[in-house]
């Protein structure tokens, strides 16, 4: 494993980080989920990242993260972690469960830490932009967590370039600087291109990206069918099944030929296609199996594109 320093922090993250969006809540098997994390520290991969409400049920995959620690992380293995959770979509019924009032933020960073059986986190996120609530009362909640020591970094997620300017600004001024931004980036989804690549770099803040493998399309598993052990078959998926249109299967066919040509998976070609931006610190990878984090683990042995490469990349991605 390499390690990048998110932005200009004294922090170094694992080019591959793990997600807990899916596959490890209460739904699922917990032997799995177990042989997971387990795979991915044992691999260099020392970021694991949470939200308080992945599951489902919403709340339950921090309960077995908390779990999994407690049988598998002990003495000072914590130290040799990082550990992210985030609170900003609908966790609880009424008006302080959502959204980024300090109110919301706080109790269920508390809530968090309860659930994981913790004393603090590592990183804590504001997880979305609050149109109406002042952006300073969520930065000064995210600046309490870290003084207050229930975590020591503050991040900030699916913020657009204008959002996240005036965040990092406000940290800054509070005495916490923000740590990183994260945010959807891959082949098939090139929004940050528009302006948040520049802001983070300009910040000197890091850069996470999530669903790399745009939930398991930019694998082989959906070029012809929808696989009954996919995310796109499961109930509790987020991957629509509308989402997976002939142009979509044509394109991730043609993706697929060009990875074969470097020798490796869709998936790998994927990660280490989001990885060649010096900006991305980390990609955050979710894994349904042992396997399919191996299989991503090992994007890591090719990161390089020549300059025909991309030109390919790019004439079928138009
Ligand atoms: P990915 O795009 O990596 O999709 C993961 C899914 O793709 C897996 O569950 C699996 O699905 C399939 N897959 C993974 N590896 C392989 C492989 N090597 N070969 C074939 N199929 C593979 O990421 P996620 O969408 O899961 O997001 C990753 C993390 O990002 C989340 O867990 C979460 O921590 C974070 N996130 C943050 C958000 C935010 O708002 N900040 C929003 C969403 C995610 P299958 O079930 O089909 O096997």
């Amino acid at each position: 494993m390499k390690y990048n320093r998110s932005g200009k922090s004294g922090l170094l993250l694992p080019q591959i980080s793990l997600g807990l969006w899916h596959n490890f809540g209460s739904v699922d098997d917990f032997k799995n989920a177990e042989s997971i994390v387990k795979t991915a520290f044992d691999n260099g991969i020392t970021h694991f990242d949470l939200a308080n409400n992945y599951g489902p049920i919403p709340g339950s995959a921090e309960e077995n993260f908390g779990k999994i620690l407690q049988h598998n992380f002990k003495g000072n293995l914590r130290d040799e972690i990082v550990i992210a959770t985030k609170a900003g979509y609908k966790m609880w019924d009424g008006p302080y469960g959502d959204w980024g009032s300090r109110k919301y933020l706080l109790s269920s960073l508390d809530q968090s830490l309860k659930r994981m059986n913790l004393d603090y986190v590592d990183v804590f996120y504001s997880h979305r932009f609050d149109p109406e609530t002042p952006l300073e009362e969520t930065m000064m909640a995210l600046d309490f967590a870290v003084k207050s020591g229930k975590a020591l970094y503050a991040g900030i997620s699916n913020y657009n370039p204008e959002q996240t300017q005036k965040a990092t600004e406000i940290l800054k001024q509070l005495g916490t600087p923000c740590l990183i931004h994260q945010t959807k980036y891959s082949m098939l989804h090139r929004e940050p291109e528009n302006g948040l690549l520049d802001v983070v770099e300009e910040k000197s803040i890091g850069c996470i990206a999530f669903s790399p493998l745009e939930q398991g399309l930019l694998t082989d598993k959906y070029i012809k069918e929808i696989p009954q052990n996919s995310r796109a078959f499961n109930p509790n998926g987020h991957l629509q099944v509308n989402a997976i249109t002939d142009s979509v299967r044509n394109t991730i066919h043609q993706l697929n030929e060009l990875a074969k040509d470097r020798n490796q998976t869709l998936a790998q070609m994927a990660l280490a296609w989001v990885l060649k931006d010096k900006r991305i610190t980390s990609v955050i990878v979710g894994a349904s199996s042992v396997e399919q984090l191996k299989n991503s683990l090992a994007s890591l042995n090719n990161l390089e594109f020549s300059t025909h490469e991309l030109l390919e990349i790019e004439k079928i991605l138009d």
